[in-house]
């Protein structure tokens, strides 16, 4: 059996284990040093300057703090995509908010901006208007964020960018992770550049990320004793581990290259099969395809998404389904949504191919041969 093709692994590099040594032996071992810093100006850099950051634990801490920080608390509602990882809502809960869920745009896969006005019309309607919109900015692509800022504008309610799967991806010109008041990125190790787990928050305002930076380090007040005001947090990223992250961001663009070359070459031979369609690239930006994502016709192609994700894997081949809905979650069953089916449909048909940047070309052609196979078994 060859080895395990996984979905999308840490691509690490001479670089980052170099800054990672010298970190080590200058004894900086502490959460803050010189390269959280350093990490957090680098970021802010590539993020066009005007983007202050905080470097935390995860990009789940990073979610956390926002809603902290804007002050949302119980008896709160927030919109959230029922299509996203389970951080994304499972925050909404930590704060004592109530998450309500959207359901996506079948064009762009990303929150409808329709919907979300509805939810807004609709929450005012009954006496419950939301307090703020979790975007997400799924797979490696920003959300219509030209619609979805009008809209937040026009109600008064706050908009924060979870932007854990799009660091590299652009919207009309200006870097993902600079479209809200907050935002946050994640470097756990599925994602595109990694500390192994990590995570920032972004802000065009220094004093919410300085806020951030103190809420995340238990919330001393600055005097010699223990002073504490707010309840804190143990949410900071080490020293050690923002070294490896700034080995990794000066790789960033080869790896959304890599990773855009992995999606043209699924989309090239297995988009001439019956049936088989990928995730759409939005006219207003660039998708870094964090993962290459399918949509498998049953009907036309012969087998489903769940076959031939089996067959992948009887040969060691890892490939999943996109993120279940999170109205579907057995622990959000209670929480209110508009619409849901084309999430469902989503669900449903959808894979997400191995998409890492370390992707070798005859492992890439392994599967392409394997997926092919399915259809002719099938057929
Ligand atoms: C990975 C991810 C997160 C969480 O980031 P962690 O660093 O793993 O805490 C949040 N939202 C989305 C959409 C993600 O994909």
């Amino acid at each position: 059996m060859s080895e395990r093709t996984y979905l999308s692994p840490p691509h690490m590099g001479d670089v980052e284990r170099g800054l990672l040594l010298e970190a080590f032996d200058s004894n900086w071992i502490a959460p803050l040093g010189p390269h959280v810093d350093g990490f957090e100006r680098e970021m802010s850099e590539l993020l066009g300057g005007k983007t202050h950051a905080a470097a935390l634990s995860s990009g789940t801490a990073a979610l956390h703090l926002a809603l902290i920080i804007l002050g949302i608390g119980p008896g709160d509602r927030v919109l959230v995509p029922t299509l996203t990882f389970a951080a994304t809502a499972n925050v909404v809960r930590y704060v004592g908010a109530t998450p309500v869920f959207v359901d996506c745009d079948k064009e762009t896969w990303q929150v409808s901006p329709d919907l979300v006005a509805e939810a807004i019309a609709d929450g005012a309607k009954h006496g419950k208007p939301p307090r703020a919109l979790i975007t997400v900015d799924l797979y490696g692509q920003c959300a219509d964020y030209a619609r979805l800022s009008e809209i937040c504008a026009t109600a008064g309610i706050q908009l924060i960018q979870d932007a854990a799967e799009a660091l590299g991806a652009t919207h009309r010109g200006a870097a993902a992770g600079t479209q809200a008041e907050l935002a946050a990125l994640s470097f756990n190790g599925n994602k595109i550049i990694t500390t192994s787990g990590g995570g920032m928050l972004l802000s065009p305002r220094r004093d919410y990320i300085e806020l951030a930076r103190k809420l995340s380090t238990q919330a001393r007040e600055p005097v010699a004793h223990y002073e504490h005001e707010l309840i804190g947090y143990n949410y900071r990223m080490s020293n050690l581990l923002a070294a490896v992250g700034r080995g990794q961001l000066r790789h960033l663009p080869a790896r959304v290259a890599a990773r855009r070359a992995n999606f043209e070459h699924y989309r090239r031979t297995l988009g001439e099969l019956p049936g088989w369609s990928f995730m759409p690239e939005a006219s207003y930006g660039t998708h870094t395809r964090w993962l290459t994502t399918a949509l498998i016709d049953a009907q036309r192609f012969g087998v489903d998404r769940e076959q031939v994700r089996l067959a992948l894997e009887a040969e060691n081949i890892e490939s999943r389904a996109l993120w279940k809905p999170m109205h579907l979650q057995p622990v959000f069953r209670d929480a209110p949504r508009v619409g849901g089916a084309v999430s469902e449909a989503l669900f449903r048909d959808g894979l997400c191919l191995p998409s890492g940047s370390s992707l070798q070309e005859a492992d890439r052609e392994r599967i392409i041969a394997r997926v092919q196979r399915c259809g002719q078994e099938a057929r």
